[in-house]
């Protein structure tokens, strides 16, 4: 699929709602801008709502290109990681369990909720990808409704937890979406948010420093799919517009799944680069590099536990 074929729109910043658009970088097409008021790093056209609607109920889970190419083969391949992962995410969650009633936007086939289901959870997941929530629903038997948070109808001050992971950096109305969890959720309840930090990471500092190139003009993931890029401030930002505050953050690494699917070549370019490469990717530095990174709060994945406060 051509990917910059999509209808377009162009937008204001979403945060600060001025036009003052720097254009760092234009990807497949797709204008990487940062807001020169607040910050926000964003794609400044971008493609229509519906537009985007269709690649996730089509190619989504398939595409290696935006998506999660094969996320079924690969969840079954890489259990280990997932379950590691989802061992992980259910102690995390564990002190906010109240009745245990849980939601997850955006929980693609389900994985997550049915590791969740079995450690007593009661879950519901929501998913606009029609392929994906079938799966859920059809293999996994969960309760799962396949559209927009909005139109799902769910009960006022209804949930413990509402799950938000690697969603809100997709959504064309995330400040939209965010009030409406603030209504599901009971006066105590807990949102849970991950994304990706991007463009600004020391990771990907580095590697614009090193191939030459200026700050936050490397390709992101997914492009475009993701429609901001986040860094811990403007995630906070977004937290705040949205009605919601932050009362902890973790830090964690993306990555782990890629790196095993599609390791980083490390025989292109000059020989001192290949072997800056090998020893980065093949001899265990970046993981050394991730682990401390993550310690001291700067991994790449940002997660932050909000309550709501509008
Ligand atoms: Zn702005």
């Amino acid at each position: 699929m051509n990917w910059s074929d999509f209808p377009r729109e162009h937008v204001k910043c979403i945060l600060c709602g001025q036009n003052n658009p720097e254009i760092l970088s234009v990807q497949k097409s797709w204008p990487v801008a940062r807001c020169r008021n607040c910050g926000l790093i964003y794609l400044s056209s971008r493609p229509l709502e519906s537009a985007l609607e269709e690649m996730y109920s089509r190619e989504y889970y398939n595409s290696a290109d935006v998506g999660y190419g094969g996320y079924v083969d690969n969840f079954h391949k890489y259990n280990d990681i997932f379950t590691n992962l989802f061992n992980k995410r259910t102690h995390d969650i564990e002190p906010y369990r109240g009745q245990g009633k849980l939601l997850e936007v955006g929980c693609a086939h389900g994985f997550l909720l049915d590791h969740l289901r079995k450690h007593q959870w009661k879950v519901k997941g929501l998913e606009v990808s029609p392929l994906a929530s079938k799966y859920a629903v059809d293999q996994l038997k969960l309760d799962v409704f396949c559209g927009k948070l909005e139109d799902a109808g769910y009960e006022d001050n209804f949930f413990d937890v509402v799950l938000l992971l690697d969603v809100l950096e997709h959504l064309h109305r995330p400040f939209e979406t965010l009030r409406e969890i603030g209504r599901i959720l009971t006066p105590q309840g807990v949102l849970v948010v991950q994304c990706p930090w991007e463009l600004t990471h020391w990771e990907e500092k580095a590697e614009a420093f090193l191939k030459k190139m200026k700050p936050c003009t490397i390709t992101p993931d997914a492009i475009p799919a993701h429609l901001y890029f986040f860094s811990p401030d403007t995630l906070e930002a977004f937290m705040i517009k949205g009605g919601f505050i932050t009362f902890k953050k973790q830090s964690g690494n993306y990555g782990s799944i890629r790196r095993h699917i599609k390791p980083v070549p490390v025989d292109a370019g000059p020989f001192y680069e290949r072997w800056a490469r090998f020893l980065y990717f093949r001899m265990g530095l970046q993981q050394l590099f991730y682990r401390s990174a993550r310690i001291v709060g700067k991994g790449n994945g940002l997660i932050r536990y909000g309550r709501f406060n509008p």
